[in-house]
């Protein structure tokens, strides 16, 4: 099941077959950004990746409309755009891509064994790019609106929304350190939060009550969010009350955590208590060959291009590690 260019699976398990029997020099899980990165580094030092997408060719890069911040592209680009043409490149040097979720990882022994929904592989260095999804509200309109006003980025989408009135989900560090870069656009953010008292550190919290361009709702819950074409107004309802209101606005930025999808790791290399597999400035893990690369390992900046250029370092570091042994 190798992928053609337009993100299609095409193949023959009698390549599949072969690249089961032998052993692999790297591995990638993952075809985000992260991934995509190191697999056209590993194609480049001849170690020919084998890369597992899993079910979505180009992460959650490949599920926004226009990436306006990724060097080279001073008109934007389309999500699904790049992660085509990071997945070309890549193959152009002889990455191989199966369109196949992992379900299982033996990081103990090497060569390292990876089990896929259609069959196992080995290799001799992994790296681990599998990624974070941003969690969701889970209300009505959330799906539908999203990158038409529903954002789980101020970095990537706040630029849209100058002299705009947005809201912000979340009552934390990020809801907090995104609702105040918000302000440099907008010119009223509302942080609605479900408690009568914010989790953010103090010195946030005091920024944040300084900023005139802040308003606080406290104890209100998300019912819905409403718009035809783009977001229009949200619902909240009062948990103490029970009233609900509808709140006109342009924006809704989710900022209530983001979960990595690393799962599949737990117990075998060292993460931290949420979960992102911990990693030094070379990539390297708590697994000698095992590398991680991406949003999977990277609870700070979160971006296509720091996403990149983390598969790229951990792509080369795997290459030295090689040639060392
Ligand atoms: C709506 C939205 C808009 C965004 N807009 C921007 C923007 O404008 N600019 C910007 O810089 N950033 C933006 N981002 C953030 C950016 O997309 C991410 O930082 C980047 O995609 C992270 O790359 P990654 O490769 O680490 O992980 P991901 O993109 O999360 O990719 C993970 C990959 O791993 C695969 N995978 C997961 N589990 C398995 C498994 N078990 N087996 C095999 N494969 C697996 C997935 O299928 C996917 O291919 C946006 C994010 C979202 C959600």
């Amino acid at each position: 099941m190798e992928l053609n260019l337009s993100g299609q699976f095409f193949g023959e398990q009698s390549n599949e077959d072969a690249l089961q029997s032998e052993v692999q020099k790297m591995i990638v899980i993952g075809g985000g950004p992260a991934g995509l990165s190191a697999a056209l580094y590993a194609a480049r030092a001849a170690l020919a990746p084998l890369v597992f997408t899993g079910k979505d060719l180009g992460g959650q890069a490949a599920s926004t409309s226009t990436i306006e911040n990724y060097p080279g592209f001073p008109e934007g680009v389309g999500g699904t755009e790049i992660s085509e043409l990071f997945h070309k490149q890549a193959e152009r040097f002889g990455a191989k891509f199966l369109f196949d979720l992992v379900t299982d990882v033996d990081l103990l022994q090497r060569p390292f064994t990876v089990t896929t929904e259609s069959g196992v592989f080995r290799a001799e260095t992994l790296i681990l790019a599998t990624g974070a999804t941003p969690n969701h509200l889970n209300v009505p309109g959330e799906d539908r609106l999203m990158n038409n006003g529903v954002s789980y980025c101020a970095t990537c989408d706040g630029w849209f929304f100058k002299d705009k009135h947005v809201v912000v989900v979340g009552g934390g560090d990020s809801a907090f350190e995104e609702g105040i870069l918000l302000t440099h656009y907008a010119n009223q953010v509302d942080i609605i939060h479900r408690r009568d008292e914010f989790r953010a550190g103090a010195i946030l919290l005091e920024r944040a009550t300084n900023n005139e361009k802040i308003q606080f709702v406290y104890s209100s819950v998300f019912e819905e969010i409403l718009g035809e074409e783009k977001v229009e107004a949200v619902r909240i309802r009062d948990v103490k009350t029970g009233e609900e209101t509808v709140h006109p606005t342009d924006g809704v930025f989710i900022f209530i955590g983001h979960t990595p999808n690393t799962q599949l790791y737990k117990g075998q290399i060292e993460m931290d208590a949420k979960g992102y597999v911990v990693v030094d400035k070379l990539m390297q893990t708590s697994v000698p060959g095992v590398f991680a690369a991406g949003e999977a390992a990277d609870p700070d900046f979160r971006q296509v291009a720091t996403s990149v250029g983390m598969g790229a370092a951990a792509a080369i570091q795997a290459t030295r590690f090689l040639e060392s042994e």
